[in-house]
């Protein structure tokens, strides 16, 4: 009988039992199958595969596999291992858009330090998440299995890393950004881009020393938060900085997401919440009127 190799990536890996996870599996299968067949027949459903590579090429559902192919099945929206060249014709670039979940609020402001558009409120729903992934065309980013088992969920991917720093590297890795971080482009708080802003406009709403010690600044069009290049850039900058040169190594061979290299500490020392953007940006117009 002839056999194939396959080899499952990521989370299709949960569908397969423990000893057959993340390694080649040589399986018989009838002669003439599809590859739709023999990778349907391991249990992992089709609907959640973005990628089949057989033999190093792009290939669907509908492929006649032969003896001896080598198959490597993906999940929607992998990216390790594939290099550019074996990308599926026609697949756009990913000007990619994320969503996340109630609990990955420091992860959404990480994504938007380093140029990414993520929404993220501390109260939506499952279901506000999945209509946002419908209606915008966003990745729904999560750490419950459950949510990105729901059939409508078709763009989700589950982050294994705890803690935020490493979340951040977990990501851009995972959807091969490292090449298109743009940091310090949008608000951390409302995920919109920043507009360059003279000194002029905004000189009586800043301290004293930041009115003295700096000339460059950018606004939030939305929360008009004031961005300037204060004290806690330098370490937003080295965690951008990490994130770029780790983003661009490998994972060690065989490291599992869970286990990904963790940044260093200095990494993970970002701002918390409060005063900060990539400064401290909450000064707000002296006048006590609300803001519109
Ligand atoms: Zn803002």
């Amino acid at each position: 009988m002839p056999t194939v190799q396959l080899r499952f990536y990521e989370e299709l890996n949960d569908f397969l039992p423990l000893q057959d996870r993340k390694k080649w599996l040589s399986r018989p299968f009838d002669a003439g199958a599809t590859a739709g067949e023999v990778v349907g027949a391991l249990g992992v459903p089709l609907d959640r595969i973005d990628l089949l590579l057989v033999n190093g090429e792009p290939a669907d559902f509908s492929r006649k596999i032969l003896d001896g192919d080598r198959v490597g099945v993906y999940p929607v929206f992998e990216s390790l291992d594939i290099g550019p060249a074996t990308r599926l014709p026609g697949r756009p670039l990913r000007d990619i858009r994320f969503v996340a979940d109630v609990h990955l609020g420091k992860l959404a402001r990480q994504l938007r330090l380093l140029g990414f558009d993520c929404l993220y409120r501390n109260d939506s729903s499952d279901n506000d998440l999945i209509a946002v992934m419908k209606n915008e065309g966003r990745v729904v980013l999560t750490r419950d299995r459950r949510l990105l088992g729901r059939k409508a969920v078709s763009r989700g991917y589950c982050v294994r890393s705890e803690m935020p720093g490493d979340q951040a590297l977990e990501v851009v890795r995972r959807f091969d950004l490292s090449d298109a971080l743009r940091p310090f482009t949008l608000c951390m708080e409302c995920n919109l881009p920043l507009a360059e802003v003279g000194k002029e406009e905004i000189v009586e709403t800043l301290p004293p020393l930041v009115r003295r010690d700096f000339e460059k600044f950018h606004q939030c069009p939305g929360c008009k938060r004031n961005y300037w290049q204060g004290s806690h850039f330098d370490g937003m900058r080295r965690f951008v900085d990490e994130v770029r040169r780790e983003s661009a190594i490998p994972p060690p061979a065989d490291a599992e997401a869970e286990t990904a290299s963790p940044l260093q500490k200095s990494v993970l020392s970002l701002p918390k919440e409060g005063p900060g953007g990539f400064a401290s940006g909450r000064h707000r117009r002296p006048n006590k009127r609300k803001r519109r």
